[in-house]
C-alpha cells in the first residue's frame, strides 16, 4: 500500500498543501501567494496570510485529491529556513493535524525539498542544482552525505533584486515575470557591475546601478534586458563550474526564477557545453508549494525519520547542508 503523506509549505509569502503519495504520486497542490498592495513582504502580515487562508487551502487540497483525513499516513511541514512567524504559524497546523490524526510527523528543509521534487519529476538521480527563488539563490550539489552548497549569493536573492528593482519602476509584485518581458524588447546593453567572488555572487551593486540608470532615462526594456543578462551570466558562470568541478551529468533548475525562460536558454546551453542533460522544473511545482514537503516528507519518513512535536521548534536560518541526507548514497 502507499503511503500519502500530506505535506505544509509556508516559509516566506506563499502557504501551499500537497499531497503526494509514495510511488511519487501529486495528487493535490494547492497553494495562495500574498501579494502586498505596496512595500515587500512583511513577517507578520505574511504569516497572518498563512493563518487566515491556511485552513481552507488544506481543506481544498484534500478535496481535490478526493481524500478523508482518515486517509492521510503522515504530516510534513517546511521547518526552515525561512521567516520566523510564517514558520511557526505553518509549524502549528503541521503540530495540530499530527497530534488529531495521531500519525508521524516529518519535518522539511524547504531548499532540499525543492531539490527532490526536480528530481522525482526529471527523474535526475544527481544533479548540479540551481535553486533560484525570492528568497534564495544557490548552486548546490550532493557529495559525502549532505547537499552542498558550491555556491551563493552573498546579499540579496535574485527574485528578491528583480521584485525590488520591479516596484522601482513601478511594477507590481512579483515583479520577475513583467521584467522578463519588457526584457524582450531590450536593444541596447548597458554595462552594470558583475560580481563574483569565487563561487559567489552578489547582486545588490547590480541593483543599486540598475536604479541608477532608471534616474539616468534609460528606457525600461534596456534595464530589463542588461539586469537579466548580467544577473544571470555570474548564475550561469557558477553553475558552470559546479559542473565542471563535480563532473555530474545533470543541471536542475528550479525555484520560481526557473519560469524565466531567458534564464533556461542560457542554461540549457551551460548544459550542452558540458555534455550534461538539463531540466528546467514545471511552473507548478517550481515556486513555493506543498507538494515538494510532502514528498521530502516521504522520502525521510522511508528512510527511518520522524520528529517529536516537543522538539518540532523551527529553523529560521537552517542551511542546505546541515541535514544528513539519508535516502540518498
Ligand atoms: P518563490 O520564492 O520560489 O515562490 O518564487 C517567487 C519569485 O520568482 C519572485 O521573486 C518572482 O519575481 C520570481 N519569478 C517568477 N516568475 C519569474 C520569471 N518569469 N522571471 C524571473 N523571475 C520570476
Ligand atoms: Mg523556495
Amino acid at each position: 500500500m502507499a503511503l500519502v503523506c500530506l505535506g505544509l509549505e509556508g516559509t516566506a509569502h506563499s502557504f501551499g498543501a500537497g499531497i503526494v503519495t509514495s510511488k511519487g504520486k501529486v495528487l493535490a497542490n494547492e497553494w495562495d501567494m500574498l501579494k502586498p498592495s505596496q512595500g515587500g513582504i512583511h513577517p507578520r502580515e505574511a504569516s497572518r496570510h498563512h493563518s487566515d487562508l491556511g485552513p481552507g487551502i488544506i481543506c481544498r487540497a484534500m478535496e481535490t485529491a478526493g481524500m478523508g483525513y482518515k486517509d492521510i499516513n503522515l504530516i510534513a511541514f517546511s521547518r526552515g529556513p525561512g521567516l520566523g512567524p510564517c514558520l511557526r504559524t505553518t509549524a502549528t497546523m503541521a503540530r495540530t493535524l499530527a497530534l488529531k490524526l495521531d500519525i508521524p510527523l516529518i519535518d522539511v528543509n524547504h531548499c532540499v525539498a525543492h531539490i527532490e521534487i526536480g528530481s522525482l519529476e526529471s527523474r535526475f538521480e544527481d544533479p548540479v542544482t540551481v535553486y533560484v527563488s525570492g528568497g534564495n539563490t544557490q548552486v548546490i550539489a550532493f557529495a559525502g552525505g549532505r547537499f552542498r552548497t558550491f555556491g551563493e549569493t552573498l546579499d540579496i536573492a535574485i527574485g528578491n533584486m528583480l521584485d525590488v528593482l520591479g516596484r522601482y519602476l513601478g511594477m507590481e509584485f512579483p515583479a520577475g515575470p513583467l521584467i522578463e518581458k519588457e526584457a524582450r524588447a531590450g536593444r541596447d546593453f548597458h554595462s552594470l557591475p558583475y560580481s563574483v567572488k569565487g563561487m559567489d555572487i552578489s547582486y545588490s551593486g547590480m541593483l543599486t546601478a540598475a536604479k541608477k540608470l532608471v534616474s539616468d532615462g534609460v528606457p525600461i526594456p534596456d534595464i530589463c534586458y542588461s539586469v537579466q543578462e548580467t544577473a544571470f551570466g555570474m548564475l550561469a558562470e557558477i553553475a558552470e563550474r559546479a559542473l565542471a568541478h563535480t563532473k555530474k551529468d545533470e543541471l536542475l533548475l528550479t525555484g520560481g526564477v526557473a519560469r524565466n525562460d531567458r534564464l533556461t536558454e542560457i542554461l540549457t546551453g551551460v548544459s550542452e557545453r558540458h555534455g550534461a542533460r538539463f531540466h528546467r522544473v514545471s511552473p507548478s511545482l517550481a515556486g513555493d508549494q506543498g507538494a515538494m514537503i510532502a514528498w521530502n516528507g516521504i522520502l525521510q519518513y522511508e528512510s527511518g525519520h520522524e520528529i517529536e512535536v516537543e522538539s518540532s521548534y523551527v529553523l529560521p536560518k537552517w542551511r542546505t547542508d546541515e541535514q544528513d541526507i539519508l535516502w540518498r548514497h
